[in-house]
């Protein structure tokens, strides 16, 4: 029944997505018995209209799809196979045949299908017109020769190829004309920004201004604030130039900034009622700005003849009287603003100071903007280093530190490449603990004496390097000469130094020119300064835990350290009923080793029995010292038998052990007490003791032997 059911729904989902391809093919059928044996005329108006009430069904549909939505194809070839249908019956309609001169409505037909339909819709649909075309040439027409047919449908393909290359060209052409567009719009604010000092190094700009995809949010926020503040000083200027312009009846009113290099002054802003006027930029010793360059003071004119040559005037000079007035900065000769009128009247000395104090206000504006931006950039880099400070300070391993490191250095510049190095006072030797991007597995761990490389130079002399951040391949090296990070062209090395001592540094590369401009290099330097202490109270926290958790002697687990982790192993061994034996070593007649050859040795000998536990055990096991020279293991996964063999292969090694004393050697022997649970105990006072009643045995037995723990002996005891 259920099988039933669902074929019953298949098939009618089938047909009803089938229903538009299936009445293109009924048209067809029509249209080539109709050209068969000709149909009456009056059966061919219900026809028509039955195809257009069609056509708009199927062109509804497919007007409800998105151009990317799943069975838009399907869609496409439907509505596709019904136009070339119509099309097809027009032309044999209008010219009684396949050859007539209505025949290229086929190719337009085919080039609109390749040009608006999928691909392989539109392949389907000029193969359907081939078909019908086909059927009707062959079964209507009675030809006999292919050699119509291969003709229009080469064509039709050609037409329906060149279609697509042209549309194809002519979106690429566009896209890349709206990129350049955008392009040198972000270059032309970028211009503007500098010539304003909003911004630092021009290298920088270069790098915001490319649209380079690597480049961070940290750019794009801070190309942001600059264009805003860029546009806030336009309205200003404008709105200043505006009022002049209306109030001294101005022919134009234009404010000229100086260039990078102030050999040149480019149009800012202007307002103007010319047509004539040269877009710059111009040679600030030409004319009029060459007097106001050379005194830096008002130069007014008047009487101006018509060949009077202003050089921001293409042909001719249109206006009669001029003021050119200095924007100075301190000494500095920032821009000049033009004011012209085409009366003859003078600007009279009011007049002037009007001029002047337009530029003041000019001046202002852009002051303004200037530490406006500044406070937000320091703003956002405090924000920054603070969410970078929160990252390293809860970062308690070294790990962790490196890993809040990175992420922290992204938020302030955009790199391809990091790496953490460590350095080693003692042996003079760096190595790279962390990588972060290409060449990771080839780098992590590699070790490398102090050289000449820049790692070693930054350690050695607590700064950054290489200069600006900029990397010359040729003359410089990272690490070593072959341990080399992945080639770019921008690389940072950071000191982590902590009280003027080089704990290792941090090492950025990117692989845009530049990366780590003025912009940055300050905030990466105090960011270093944070991972550095982070580092070092990490290191710091390990060492505690290592004090806290192990022996001093042997370096094997204290006695807290083994509860702690008995507990959890017994909880586990319970949870997945599993085995688990306690082993406790004791030596034998220790107390006469010490007595005799000295307290030393006896110290010798209890590292020596470390090392020998520490090598047989195997990597699951937790071996301890407990105290004075009772050591204990754990033993994960181990039965009575198993933990027996375990013991009896240590006791042999440690009786085959000599221990070297002034003249001479010492040997010893240790007596052992196997527990395992659950048998033995089921938590861990009853299986400790249990096993501490064990060596009992063993000792009372006469010593170097292994004893595993019996009911009858607990019954004995
Ligand atoms: P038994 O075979 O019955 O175990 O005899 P024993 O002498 O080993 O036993 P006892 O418990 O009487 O002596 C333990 C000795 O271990 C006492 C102490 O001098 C020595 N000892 C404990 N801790 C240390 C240590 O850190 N270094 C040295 N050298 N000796 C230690
Ligand atoms: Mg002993
Ligand atoms: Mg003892």
């Amino acid at each position: 029944m259920d099988t039933l059911v669902r074929i019953v729904l298949a098939s009618r989902i089938g047909l009803r997505n089938s229903l538009g391809m299936l009445a293109a093919l009924a048209f067809a059928c029509v249209l080539v018995a109709d050209v068969t044996v000709g149909f009456a005329p009056s059966w061919r108006y219900p026809i028509a209209v039955l195809y257009a009430i069609c056509i708009g069904a199927v062109l509804r549909a497919r007007l409800r799809y998105h151009a990317e939505a799943p069975g838009v194809a399907r869609k496409d070839v439907e509505l596709g196979a019904l136009i070339v249908v119509g099309a097809l019956a027009a032309v044999v309609n209008i010219d009684g045949s396949l050859d007539g001169p209505t025949y290229p409505l086929m190719y337009v037909t085919f080039v609109v299908a390749a040009v608006l339909a999928h691909s392989v819709a539109a392949a389907a649909i000029i193969g359907f017109a081939i078909a019908v075309e086909a059927a009707l040439r062959f079964v209507a027409y009675g030809e006999s020769t292919v050699w119509h047919l291969a003709t229009h449908g080469a064509f039709g393909a050609l037409f329906a190829v060149i279609g697509v290359l042209v549309i194809r060209a002519e979106v690429a052409r566009i896209r890349s004309h709206s990129r350049g567009r955008v392009k040198a719009e972000i270059e032309r604010m970028h211009v503007a920004a500098r010539s304003y000092r909003l911004l630092g190094a021009p290298a920088r700009v270069a790098d915001t201004a490319s649209s380079d995809a690597s480049a961070s949010c940290a750019d794009d926020d801070a190309g942001r604030l600059v264009r805003s503040s860029v546009e806030e000083i336009h309205q200003a200027v404008l709105f200043a130039l505006e009022l002049l312009r209306r109030s001294l009846g101005l022919h134009t009113a234009m404010l000229l900034w100086s260039t990078d290099t102030g050999t040149h002054l480019r149009i800012s802003e202007l307002t103007t009622d010319s047509e004539e006027l040269s877009e710059g930029p111009f040679t600030l010793g030409d004319g009029i700005f060459g007097a106001v360059a050379a005194d830096h003071g008002i130069v007014a004119l008047s009487g101006l003849k018509p060949s009077y040559a202003l050089p921001y005037y293409a042909h001719g000079c249109p206006v009669k009287s001029v003021a050119a007035v200095p924007v100075l900065e301190g000494e500095h000769l920032r821009g000049v603003l033009v004011a012209d009128r085409r009366q003859d009247v003078a600007f009279t000395d009011s007049e002037q100071e009007m001029l002047v104090a337009a530029t003041r206000y000019v001046l202002r504006a852009i002051q303004n903007e200037r530490v406006f931006v500044q406070l937000e950039r320091a703003k956002v880099e405090q924000g920054k280093l603070y969410r970078a400070a929160r990252a390293l300070g809860a970062a308690l391993s070294e790990r962790d530190v490196v890993e809040a490191s990175v992420r922290s250095a992204r938020e302030i510049a955009s790199f391809d490449f990091a790496a953490v190095t460590v350095y080693d006072e003692a042996k003079q030797t760096h190595e790279i603990r962390a990588v972060s991007g290409d060449a990771a597995d080839a780098l992590v761990g590699a070790r490398f004496r102090h050289n000449a490389g820049l790692v070693s130079m930054v350690v050695q002399n607590g700064h950054p390097l290489p200069y600006k951040g900029q990397f010359d391949r040729s003359r410089q090296i990272v690490f070593t000469a072959r341990i080399v990070p992945p080639s770019m062209p921008s690389i940072l090395v950071l000191p982590l130094l902590v009280h003027e001592r080089p704990l290792g540094t941090l090492v950025l590369g990117a692989r845009r020119n530049n990366a780590f401009g003025d912009a940055v290099r300050p905030t990466l330097e105090v960011l270093a300064s944070h991972v550095a202490v982070s580092l070092a109270n990490a290191r710091m926290v390990k060492r505690l835990e290592e004090l806290a958790t192990s022996d001093g002697l042997t370096g094997l687990y204290n006695k807290r350290a083994l509860l702690d982790m008995a507990d959890t192993k017994l909880a586990a061994a319970r949870r997945f009923s599993r085995k688990l034996s306690v082993m406790i070593v004791d030596l034998d007649h220790f107390k006469k080793v010490n007595d005799t050859h000295g307290h030393d040795t006896g110290d010798v000998v209890l590292k020596g029995l470390g090392a020998i536990l520490r090598k047989t055990k195997r990597t699951t096991d937790v071996v301890a010292r407990f105290g004075g020279e009772e050591f204990v293991l754990l033993c994960e996964e181990t039965d009575r038998e198993g933990a027996v063999l375990l013991a009896e292969r240590i006791r042999e090694e440690l009786m085959r052990a000599t221990f070297p004393i002034p003249n001479g050697s010492v040997g010893v022997t240790c007596s052992i007490g196997v527990a395992t649970y659950p048998e033995a105990g089921q938590d861990w006072e009853t299986l400790f003791k249990a096993a501490d009643e064990a060596l009992y045995v063993s000792k009372r037995s006469g010593r170097n032997r292994t004893t595993p723990w019996a009911p009858r002996r607990k019954n004995a005891a």
